[in-house]
């Protein structure tokens, strides 16, 4: 029977092997994730999956682009002073610091300036810091965070998805702004110092984008004391402007006349090829056989530092690519066929910013049409020994959180937790792994999480750290949800009316 054939002994194989030394942290572009994807295509051999690939093999390859700063990034401010124009040049790291996430080209500009609020527009609260100014191709400054008004706007202290830079870069690029520049928050007398350490990791590293991918706004992270020498003049500090919009309630975005801010972003651009694999076990049913269940987990982690530590990702993705590999093993080995379709997909690519499933759902293997969900396993081996995280499970079908349910009664002593479900969690989980962008396609997911813990994103996530009974019951309880949806007389349907709206991708 499929179910028993999931066990610990195998799945510890599996993690001990793809954490292991010599894979090196499973980087994209790197030779320890060519290692990690041959050893699934062989996992996927041995079971005799399908090929969909034209050169028959399990590779999906696809190409990234690599970005990084060639030097730091210049930024000035430029203004009249009598009859005379003064350039103040700010300092990289002391004044602003920049990321090269989503910039594709290098860039010289030089703009005139606009105050936008906290870079927010939010209907539901009747708020929008973009709805009196115009900031087509000008650099707009904003507060981090989100305002302060009252309990009812903005959640009162608990930050809503709204202050996440993300989302405020996307609304910048629907504005067209030409740079956003986010300001510390003056409220929160934060050292900016502290703030260039805790972001230097990710400014360190090269960025990675698909060459399809659209560029992204340039942002700057200034301090507010670089945001006070801008409003040098204007009669008002980032303080004064954010007390009298907190005040009010309301916006207070304008033009900061007579000021220009300049910058260059100069950049290295290399192209790599890396793969997803994916592996395909047809159903049975002549009706409903080409209906597609796909069961996904991303391979690939974080490599290896600057002194040498190898980032071992044993948790994070080490368990959801094993537990990939013991369902595929399962559904191929039990004794009735599936009626319909499985696809098993890992991909690569996803600490760089969820590339490869981004990647697949453009080009997808298969009609996304006929993929009826996309259940996607990401760090289940670490926390309480009796609990996962669903997450998104009836976001777009209730039929698929049921089915879910009705399986996990089905597995002894595994409590399901819908603590992160919700578009709302500071955490912002449900964004944060590939079923993300599944889901964008109004593809019915769930996202199976056992929680973050002291070893994650370090190299101290070991495979000795795992807890295998805990990450067999969880993949087991995948198994039996995958199998469900695809023995069900009826695909899961979707909520009826609308559902959840997500919002569009995000790009950053
Ligand atoms: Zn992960």
């Amino acid at each position: 029977m499929g179910l028993q054939s999931i066990s610990q002994n195998d799945l510890r194989a599996h993690i001990t092997f793809l954490s292991s030394d010599p894979l090196e942290g499973r980087e994209t572009g790197e030779k320890g994730l060519q290692i990690a994807a041959e050893y699934i295509a062989s996992q996927f051999r041995r079971l005799g999956l399908t090929s969909l690939n034209p050169d028959g093999s399990y590779f999906q390859k696809y190409e990234l682009l690599k970005i990084k700063f060639k030097s730091d990034p210049q930024f000035s401010l430029i203004y009249q002073e009598g009859s005379g124009t003064v350039k103040e040049i700010f300092s990289y790291r002391e004044d602003y610091f920049s990321s090269s996430r989503g910039i594709v080209n290098g860039l010289e500009v030089k703009a005139s300036l606009v105050f936008a609020g906290y870079g927010i527009t939010a209907p539901e609260y009747e708020y929008d810091d973009y709805a009196n100014v115009d900031v087509a191709s000008k650099i707009v400054l904003i507060i981090d965070g989100e305002p302060d008004i009252s309990e009812d706007i903005f959640k009162g202290d608990e930050d809503t998805h709204y202050s996440d830079i993300r989302e405020k870069l996307k609304r910048a690029k629907e504005k067209k702004v030409a740079a956003l520049l986010v300001a510390s928050n003056p409220k929160k007398g934060e050292i900016f110092s502290d703030k260039y350490k805790r972001w230097r990791r990710w400014l360190r590293r090269e960025t990675m984008l698909l060459p399809s991918s659209e560029k992204s706004v340039p942002l700057f992270i200034i301090s507010s004391r670089t945001a006070d020498r801008i409003l040098a003049n204007t009669g008002n500090s980032l303080r004064d402007l954010q007390t009298e919009l907190e005040n009010d309630g309301k916006s207070n975005a304008q033009e900061l006349p007579d000021r220009y801010v300049h910058f260059i972003l100069e950049i290295e651009k290399t192209s790599i090829i890396t793969q997803n694999v994916a592996g395909l076990f047809p159903g049975v049913d002549p009706e409903v056989g080409h209906e597609t269940i796909v069961i996904s987990a991303h391979y690939d982690h974080l490599g290896v530092d600057d002194k040498g530590s190898i980032w071992h990702g044993a948790d994070d993705n080490g368990t959801g690519t094993s537990a990939v590999l013991e369902i595929a093993e399962a559904i191929v080995w039990n004794t009735t066929p599936p009626k319909r379709s499985f696809l098993f997909l890992a991909v690569s690519g996803e600490e760089k910013g969820l590339l490869g499933s981004k990647f697949y759902t453009t080009q997808p293997l298969l009609p996304l049409d006929n993929t009826i969900t996309d259940l996607n396993i990401d760090m289940i081996g670490r926390n309480a020994p009796d609990s996962v995280y669903i997450i998104g499970s009836n976001m777009i079908s209730e039929d698929l959180h049921e089915i879910n349910e009705y399986a996990s009664g089905k597995i002894d002593n595994l409590f399901l937790n819908y603590l992160y479900n919700s578009l709302d969690d500071p955490n912002r989980f449900y964004y944060r792994s590939d079923h993300y962008n599944f889901a964008q396609y109004g593809i019915p997911i769930i996202f199976y999480f056992a929680g973050i813990h002291k070893d994650y994103h370090k190299p101290t996530d070991t495979a000795d750290k795992i807890d295998y009974a805990k990450t067999e019951k969880i993949a087991r309880l995948v198994y039996l949800t995958g199998w469900g949806i695809s023995q069900n007389d009826v695909r899961p349907r979707k909520n009826a009316g609308e559902y959840p709206e997500i919002p569009d991708r995000i790009k950053y």
